[in-house]
């Protein structure tokens, strides 16, 4: 069952067309799980429509929002809203779904395959996998994280997360994410910055890469 959704925010500027495509793809994909979401969407951009038409000037509080949300009627085109299953998003990177993906192998349980994107600058936009019980390197985060899970599911140390979950780690947090015992995790990840490892084995391997001059980002899941 879903439990972690995009924050209010981000489904606005998401509602509005408004946020960067990596991120926006991570959004589709969670509300092609979600028809919480999916609802909200419609309604955020129905009010959209709405606000644009007579509302300008009017003081939006949080609380006015909600109230106006709340009375939104589903307009006709969210009945007409397509689902597609999650994995046809990422047809570009993935025209045979998730089989027979060339993983690059980072950590012993823990998987990686790259979905190239241009311009990407320091950031990374990939499939992570870890082996069904296996144990991801405990680490840290620089940048934002977003994870969407697309197939099995983990846990950390924050709670545990199923299929279409939508989880955003902050710079400073740090986890050790296990998949669950009964099959892979794999998981759609867009990594800001590359995370740093953590506990002693990490800090030596951090180490170990400042001395070689490795560039390879160790990446979370
Ligand atoms: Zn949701």
């Amino acid at each position: 069952m879903i439990k972690h959704h995009p924050s209010d925010d981000i489904l606005v500027e998401f509602s509005a067309g408004s946020l960067p495509s990596h991120l926006a793809l991570c959004v589709s994909v969670h509300l092609q799980y979600c028809s919480t979401c999916r609802a909200t969407v419609s309604r955020m951009q129905t009010l959209g429509g709405e606000l644009l038409r007579g509302m300008d000037g009017v003081e939006l509080s949080d609380g006015l929002f909600d109230a106006i949300l709340d009375r939104v009627e589903l307009s006709e085109s969210v009945q007409r809203t397509q689902v597609v299953k999650p994995i046809d998003l990422l047809r570009k990177w993935l025209p045979d779904g998730l089989q027979g993906l060339n993983w690059r192998k980072q950590w012993f349980k823990l998987s990686e395959y790259v979905l190239e994107v241009p311009d990407k600058g320091n950031w990374r936009f990939s499939l992570q996998r870890i082996s069904a019980g296996g144990i991801a390197p405990f680490h840290g985060h620089r940048g934002n994280e977003v994870t969407v899970v697309l197939k099995g599911g983990f846990s950390d140390e924050s709670g545990a997360y199923d299929e279409g979950d939508f989880i955003i780690k902050a710079p400073g947090d740090r986890h050790k994410p296990q998949a669950f015992q009964n099959e892979d995790c794999i998981c759609l990840t867009y990594l800001e910055a590359p995370v740093s490892l953590a506990g002693p084995l990490g800090k030596w391997i951090e180490k170990f890469k400042a001395l070689f001059g490795s560039q390879d980002a160790v990446p979370s899941h």
